[in-house]
């Protein structure tokens, strides 16, 4: 079953992600231009790597050009041009030689060993060149596509362009994957877990129907016109702005989920998520107290007046963060990660919340703060206890733990404010991995047991009147986000790109409405009996 992890739909030609490339078993005789090609090819990886670089954010740029230099190594160089002399082919002398570098480094260090990804992505490049195979990587066809990849990395998500790239297709991938997550903070269609991609072809016309997970190729005139409506259509519900709020004006704040400064919106209510591990990953140390004061105060400085909920270092599991998390563990996500990192390490919990208390003052910010991974009342208690000993006003924690939904009364006595996780919600409940697409059906927030916890918090949150937002995946909905605000959920948190979708759909309904139609979702027996209570109340 294909899912659709970002909205919108689009049309357009394959263009596939490029695989490593292999050399063939059989080697062939060295030609006597095979030290020049063999250079040439290193040399034409660099100008590849620096342009890339200048397209890329500074942290990527900077691995780049690093790369780049790596690629121009004199001592590579005289290593390929000794193996060409001794009958090496080329494309063989470059992988041989790199080889040994890449050895060398992995066995040298964490530091170094990170830096083996990079010498990889030269050999794949100048090897692909020496051979005459298609590059690896994003491709570039000269016009735009739907990429289409078995997976994708974080980073080649992190490069895509959306104005080049119309959709994205992958056979694998889970619905809340990161790399998910990052296509939907792009704004590109994106369709995961589609088994039928492996089978398409560069070139081959394919439509892309991010909310329904449909992906249809070589589709008829009707369907592409329907394409180019849907895409009128969207536009239109975009011109909708303003603060969110139900057909009768109660105010349901709709916020943006974000991992950094670069990815905040102009026209936001606020920012429900800032995922700050984005900032510790791929590093072999934490950023300093100044480093993370710096990058608070960009979040922070233009949102001054607005709502800004920081969760604090969530690492493990799908986020690995090694310096964080030192010991090898069987099952990651049921291990030392989220809040549970600072028993072990309770400085890089400090620094954090120091850092942040810095750019609070620094601009004038009031920043709401929130743990993550938080199982008991007591441990809300703990966390709470030290952010206020540094001054954060507003503290809160997640709901993403099964067992502090259950005892969400016990945990609001403790903060001020709770954020529903819905993505490891739904993990931890179903003990599903979230990013398996093979368990999506267990993982779909409109599962029953879900919807139970959610409303059990809101019931809490109600009782104690203090604020419940949701910030996982299912808040960016919109068929789901009349449900949540008929639950008692105060704020929605989402990819930017889904912001004008559930303005819309909460424009539709008052706020009885929601409640309705919540109760009739909540008495449904199946996930797919609850869409079909919504799609009939609403
Ligand atoms: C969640 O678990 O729902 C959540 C919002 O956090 P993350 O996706 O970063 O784990
Ligand atoms: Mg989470």
């Amino acid at each position: 079953m294909s899912i659709g992890v970002s909205p919108g739909a689009a049309a357009g030609p394959v263009a596939r992600l490029g695989l490593p490339p292999t050399l063939p078993t059989t080697v062939p005789e060295a030609r006597a231009d095979d030290a020049v090609r063999a250079a040439t090819a290193l040399e034409e990886t660099a100008v590849e790597l620096e342009r890339r670089a200048k397209l890329a954010g500074p942290e990527a740029a900077e691995v780049l050009t690093a790369a780049a230099m790596m690629a121009r190594d004199p001592a590579l160089a005289g290593n390929i041009r000794d193996l060409v002399g001794q009958g090496v082919p080329a494309a063989w002398a470059v992988d041989r030689a790199i080889g040994g570098y890449r050895d060398l480094l992995a066995n040298a260090g964490p530091y170094m060993a990170e830096r083996v990804a990079d010498l990889d992505d030269i050999r794949d490049r100048a090897v692909a060149r020496l051979l005459g195979v298609p590059m690896p990587g994003l491709p570039s066809p000269g016009h735009p596509y739907v990429l289409v990849a078995r997976d994708l990395a974080p980073a080649d998500t992190a490069l895509l362009d959306p104005s080049v790239v119309l959709a994205l297709v992958t056979e694998l991938g889970g619905p809340t994957s990161h790399t998910a997550i990052l296509a939907k903070s792009l704004g590109i269609p994106a369709v995961v877990a589609c088994a039928a991609a492996g089978s398409f072809v560069d070139g081959q016309v394919v439509v892309v129907d991010g909310d329904s997970g449909a992906v249809t190729p070589d589709p008829t005139a009707a369907q592409l016109d329907e394409v180019t409506e849907r895409q009128v259509a969207r536009a239109r519900r975009t011109a909708l702005t303003g603060p969110g709020r139900t057909k009768d004006g109660h105010p349901v704040a709709l916020l943006a989920n974000i991992g950094g400064p670069t990815d905040l919106p102009a026209d936001i209510e606020g920012v429900g998520l800032f995922r700050t591990e984005f900032l510790f990953l791929d590093r072999t140390e934490a950023p300093t107290v100044a480093e993370q004061r710096a990058v608070y105060r960009e979040v922070l400085a233009p949102l001054a007046g607005r709502k800004v909920v920081v969760r604090t270092l969530d690492a493990g599991a799908d986020k690995p963060v090694p310096y964080a998390c030192p010991d090898p563990e069987d099952n990651p996500a049921l291990g030392v990660r989220g809040l549970r990192t600072s028993w072990r390490r309770p400085e890089l919990l400090r620094d954090q919340l120091e850092a942040l208390a810095l750019a609070a003052n620094d601009t004038g910010a009031e920043p709401w703060v929130m743990a993550p991974m938080v199982a008991t009342a007591a441990e809300a208690a703990g966390f709470a206890a030290v952010a206020r000993e540094h001054g954060i006003g507003k503290v809160g924690v997640m709901i993403e733990v099964p067992a502090a939904a259950l005892r969400a009364d016990a945990v609001l006595a403790e903060v001020d404010f709770v954020s529903i996780g819905t993505n490891d919600l739904a993990q931890y409940t179903f003990a599903a991995d979230r990013q398996l697409g093979a368990l999506a059906e267990l993982l779909d927030p409109w599962q029953p047991a879900l919807l139970d916890l959610i409303a059990a918090t809101a019931r809490a949150g109600a009782r104690a009147g203090k604020p419940v937002g949701v910030c996982g995946e299912a808040a960016s909905d919109p068929r789901l986000a009349p449900v949540l605000v008929g639950l008692g959920i105060d704020s929605l948190s989402m990819a930017p790109v889904s912001v004008a979708d559930v303005r819309a759909a909460l424009a539709e309904h008052t706020l009885d409405q929601c409640r309705e139609i919540a109760a009739a979702v909540l008495a449904a027996g199946t996930a797919e009996q609850a869409r079909e209570a919504a799609a009939r109340l609403g």
